[in-house]
């Protein structure tokens, strides 16, 4: 091997380790599967840094997304912990797997819907089929998408205020927000 090869697989791999290229290949791969999940409405997924997050007008969002525009932002930590998720899916913390759904979330407001209650339902019955197309192992993608349905959507109901905006006692297998998906993340129940 001569030097200079050897100059040039260390460069790039330092250059492949430097967070804003993985960042930026992440949101890549986030901004493909969130426009799948949009029905091929095209979705951009951007990664808010500290700084971007400060000159944010919607910074107190953690995350927010237009129909218009297809543009979704995660606030920072947001992708951070999305990518911890990804990384041991089996072993998800209700964090990570509020990442995964606020990912989802913000691809249903890229497919057309406004109203938060009816974003977060059509997002709640997604989350299996977002998982997977994160690459979540199966099984890992069905319990994880419960998970979400059972605890953290269940508790923006209890919690109510500003939470009960995204909660519809209708969005439940059978109820009225059923869409009777055939990947539904309600399937197995
Ligand atoms: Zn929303």
């Amino acid at each position: 091997m001569t030097p200079s090869y050897l100059a040039l697989v260390l460069s790039l791999a330092v250059i492949f380790a430097w967070p804003p290229v993985h960042m930026w290949y992440f949101q890549r791969f986030l901004s493909t599967r969130a426009t799948i999940l949009a029905g091929e409405r095209r979705a951009r997924v951007h990664c808010n840094t500290l700084f971007d997050t400060m000159l944010d007008p919607e910074m107190l969002a953690a995350g927010h997304a237009s129909p218009t525009t297809g543009k979704i932002v995660l606030q920072t930590p947001w992708c951070g912990i999305l990518m911890d998720y990804l990384s041991h899916p089996a072993h998800a913390s209700d964090k990570e797997l509020w990442s995964l759904n606020m990912f989802t979330h913000e691809s249903m407001h890229v497919r057309g819907e406004t109203n938060e209650a009816r974003t977060e339902c059509q997002a709640v019955q997604r989350d299996y089929r977002a998982a997977r197309l994160l690459g979540v192992p199966e099984a890992t993608a069905r319990r994880n998408a419960l998970d979400y349905y059972h605890n953290g959507y269940q508790d923006r109901g209890r919690i109510g205020g500003m939470q009960s905006a995204y909660y519809s006692a209708d969005c439940a297998p059978g109820k009225a927000l059923d869409e009777h998906l055939s990947d539904s993340t309600w399937s197995a129940l």
